[in-house]
């Protein structure tokens, strides 16, 4: 099923031969010329795992095949447990200068991050906490009245339900879970923290932020700068929506009815059978050779909005979609197809600066959102929605006009979500509970009773994707600061030059990681990586 470069086999049978002759093949890495057979030898074994791990996350969600995600994770950790490799990563990362070659010091830089990062991906004790904590949280059964319900229901009844009482009891059904789980978790997370200390870092959210090349204190200002500059209209936000709501009080469990009620667009104009003739139409225009790409598009009934999986890159991407209804369908359909795009557009021989999202090291998550999040940025502009939609001008443009309460909850509630987490590595012994009311207050400025019970430890992200929820908020500065960029530089043609996709291969795909992303951003945008394109997204002027 998957073909590898001719090299790769050369160098394989070099290697088995060197493996079978000695007892410690990595000795003999003296030169550079051994070191570049031994890194395509680690690299060939590498990008097999990351095949295999993207196949069985496709087979897992996709329903096509038996999945055999242990299979998979074996073969990382036959390749970051073995210390000889890593000794020998870091001896010659040490004398990377000297190589006079930057393609190889970068994959030097590259590997010895992943070492890092593959390190605690392959540690048995944590794998064995998330993996008894995700088939906790997924298997949970929640109840309402005696009768089981579904997280979906709960979401929907919170947005349609009229009575805030009732609102209030949908809310509340997540605890049910979060009682049960808290411990774990909180093992979890010191287990995560013991680890990252013995790699001579703070805790694990520090060295998260490191893997993926985020500055933390940069990080921390940006945050608070949005935090601080979105206040206000926040504030209005509440203030209008009490009025809507009819209610005196605005509560946590009023923000989605709220939301719900201000959204705008009618689902007439997202029909859901027309996304891939809408979506290749598009992309054909702005000049990708959508039916030559090896993408793999289905609709499934999974349990979150869509998923793409870069299985071998450039070879083989392929995405999910949940058939939800109305414009959310299509801004996700255009993030997935996002993702998929950068996937077959990356045009870098070696595997580890491919940009494979397995081990936390070899890509920024912000940066890989970001790009994908570009694609739905399109969805968000009039002319598109009146180009591409049966929406009218009057229909697009009230959207527009409209569409801010709701993204600047998102950026509220994602600011909440993600200092809870970086508060909890701080110091998890501390009260979470009262840390959840606290960054409830702080972000989405409502007061929770303290004797309200508590909610967080029944989110499947604080066990199964750690430290990720900045990277939702960077991509939006990325994909806002970009499409800047694409309107200044292609005017109204934005959505039918066929030069575009050229522009965006070039500058956002083809090489992968050989640069830093911040200097990917910087060397697109003309500046480095800030708030003031978002804020304008959000109708604010920085
Ligand atoms: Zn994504």
């Amino acid at each position: 099923m998957f073909r590898y470069k001719s090299h790769y086999t050369y160098f394989l049978i070099v290697s088995l031969f060197l493996f079978a002759s000695c007892e410690h093949p990595r000795d003999t890495v003296s030169t550079k010329n051994e070191l570049l057979i031994y890194l395509d030898t680690l690299e060939q074994a590498y990008e097999e795992a990351c095949i295999q791990t993207g196949m069985a996350n496709w087979n897992l969600y996709s329903g096509e095949a038996v999945h055999n995600l242990d299979a998979a994770k074996a073969k990382f950790a036959k390749i970051f447990l073995d210390s000889s490799n890593k000794k020998l990563i870091e001896v010659w990362r040490g004398k990377s200068s000297a190589l006079a070659d930057d393609t190889l010091a970068r994959r030097l830089e590259l590997w010895w991050r992943c070492f890092l990062g593959g390190n605690i991906y392959s540690d048995s004790a944590i794998a064995a906490n998330e993996n008894y904590l995700q088939k906790k949280i997924t298997n949970f059964k929640f109840s309402y009245l005696g009768n089981r319900i579904s997280l979906a229901e709960i979401g929907t009844r919170l947005r349609v339900e009229q009575n805030p009482k009732q609102r209030k009891n949908y809310w509340l059904i997540t605890s049910q879970l979060s009682d049960n789980a808290q411990d774990e978790l909180v093992e979890l997370v010191k287990l995560r923290n013991e680890k990252a200390k013995q790699l001579g870092f703070y805790n694990y959210y520090s060295l998260s932020l490191f893997l993926q090349q985020i500055k933390e204190d940069w990080l921390l200002k940006t945050l608070n700068n949005l935090e601080e500059k979105t206040r206000a209209n926040f504030q209005e936000f509440i203030e209008s929506s009490k009025k809507k709501l009819k209610t005196k009080k605005f509560h946590p469990w009023d923000f989605d009815a709220a939301v719900y009620r201000w959204a705008s667009i009618s689902d007439s104009h997202f029909p859901k059978d027309s996304i891939f003739p809408i979506l290749h139409r598009f992309h054909k225009n702005i000049g990708f050779k959508v039916d030559s790409l090896p993408i793999k598009e289905t609709i499934k009934d999974i349990p979150f909005g869509g998923l793409n999986i870069g299985i071998n890159i450039p070879h083989d991407s392929r995405y999910l979609l949940n058939p939800i209804t109305g414009k959310r369908f299509y801004n996700v359909a255009f993030h997935e197809y996002g993702h998929a795009l950068h996937t077959v557009h990356t045009h870098i021989r070696y595997p580890i600066l491919k940009g494979y999202e397995w081990i936390p090291g070899a890509s920024c998550g912000a940066y890989a959102e970001g790009v994908a999040e570009l694609q739905a940025e399109f969805v968000n502009d009039p002319e598109w929605l009146r180009t591409y939609t049966s929406a009218s001008q009057d229909d697009a443009e009230k959207y527009v006009a409209t569409r801010t309460f709701g993204d600047l909850y998102y950026l509220r509630r994602t600011l909440k979500d993600f200092f809870f987490e970086y508060e909890m590595y701080k110091n998890p012994d501390q009260d979470l509970a009262t840390l959840e009311r606290e960054m409830y207050k702080k972000y989405l400025l409502v007061e929770i009773d303290s004797t309200m019970p508590h909610r967080y430890a029944s989110s499947i992200w604080y066990t199964m994707y750690p430290c990720y929820y900045q990277n939702y908020i960077l991509s939006k500065m990325i994909s806002a600061q970009v499409y800047e960029v694409i309107v200044n530089k292609f005017g109204s043609s934005k959505i039918s030059n066929p030069e575009l996709s050229g522009w965006i291969i070039e500058h956002l795909y083809a090489n992968g990681e050989v640069q830093e992303w911040y200097e990917r951003i910087r060397n697109t945008t003309g500046k480095s990586l800030e708030t003031g394109a978002y804020l304008r997204t959000l109708k604010i002027m920085d």
